[in-house]
């Protein structure tokens, strides 16, 4: 617990630095837990250990492209910014795409022996199985990996986890997203990552399409993106804790790519059966003036501040976001 009790501020980093890599780095700045040292893209990374100027790192990376050219350009910026810098935690926001993306940058922290605590917002099934698999070689490396600590999966599953207390028997839980950004260059591996779900395209096609293409795309549609019964980890995640089955668990939702307003309100349902025979559903809703930013960056921070506690306590290996209450980071 060395670093809580000492109120020494947590050394973090925040890999990819992208929409949400950007609003996370905001949304350090404000922290006083917690020390925004270290970030990367695909083109360098910046290690500064006395703490990043997020308004200096964004304003670089708006006018050059990169925020290797504050700190170093590299091809492979994530392998020697590990290697370098000193980090408690990092959070990887970064694309998933191909689907076993984020498993492979894992095996890299394995690879050159880091420890530590490791955070996620991934999003598919079939990218938290993948991750699962990890246990044993996370728990030998002494890494603490919570994952699926977005929004959905994440702050909503936790929330689903929670009110799945007052039932004996939990029927379904239904997650509807709202997601407004006026401009869809500011989180292109999100859109793409969407467009992926699209019943007419597979994640290999989103994963190739060109920017022009996908313009087009949110084109012919009036920039909205309407996502049905989507492959997400909330189902998993529930399963797992034996909530219901993942058959119970349905996530959709629409995401406005032109307007920053949201479509509608973020929610989830859960329906169950109580001990006394009574069928009821209790429903969670986000405000309207929360956007996604807020919602995946502030539960994934408050998801590493838990790992943390595990990590100071020697528990390592994986854990999901629905199994471990987040900690408001001061
Ligand atoms: P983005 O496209 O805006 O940014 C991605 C960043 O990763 C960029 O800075 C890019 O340079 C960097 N990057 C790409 N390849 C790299 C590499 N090989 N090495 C180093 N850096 C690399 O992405 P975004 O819209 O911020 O989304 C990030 C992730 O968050 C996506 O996977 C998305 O699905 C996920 N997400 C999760 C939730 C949730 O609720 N769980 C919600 C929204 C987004």
């Amino acid at each position: 617990m060395d670093k809580l009790d000492s109120k020494q501020p947590i050394r973090v980093g925040v890999l990819g630095f992208g929409g949400l890599g950007q609003a996370a780095a905001r949304v350090l700045s404000s922290k006083r837990e917690m020390k925004f040292v270290a970030t990367a893209d695909l083109h360098g990374y910046l290690y500064q250990p006395d703490g990043i100027n997020s308004d200096q790192a964004i304003k670089a990376h708006q006018d050059k492209g990169s925020i290797g050219h504050l700190g170093q350009l590299s091809e492979n910026s994530i392998k020697e910014l590990i290697q370098l810098a000193e980090v408690d935690g990092y959070f990887l926001a970064l694309p998933n795409l191909p689907n076993t993306f984020i498993s492979d940058v894992v095996d890299i922290f394995q690879a050159v022996g880091w420890r530590g605590v490791l955070v996620d917002a991934l999003k598919r099934t079939s990218a938290l199985e993948l991750m699962l698999l990890k246990q044993e070689s996370l728990q030998k490396a002494e890494i603490t990996y919570l994952s699926g600590c977005g929004a959905t999966p994440g702050l909503l599953t936790a929330a689903a986890n929670i009110a799945a207390q007052s039932y004996s028997e939990v029927h379904q839980v239904e997650i509807t997203f709202g997601v407004g950004i006026a401009n869809w260059e500011s989180y292109k591996a999100t859109i793409r990552e969407d467009i992926g779900h699209l019943a007419e395209f597979s994640i290999e096609q989103a994963r190739t399409m060109t920017d022009d293409e996908i313009k087009l795309l949110l084109q012919s549609r009036n920039g909205i993106l309407k996502l049905e019964n989507m492959e997400h980890a909330d189902d998993l995640m529930l399963e797992r804790l034996g909530i219901c089955s993942r058959e119970q668990v349905k996530v959709g939702g629409i995401v406005d790519t032109y307007n920053a307003k949201k479509p509608l309100s973020t929610n989830v349902k859960v329906t169950g059966r109580t001990f006394e025979g009574k069928i009821s559903t209790h429903t969670f809703i986000l405000g309207d003036e929360t956007s996604m930013a807020a919602n995946v960056c502030g539960p994934a921070f408050g998801y590493l501040k838990s790992g943390f506690t595990l990590h100071q306590k020697k528990i390592y290996g994986i854990f999901t976001a629905a199994e471990i209450m987040p900690q408001f980071v001061t």
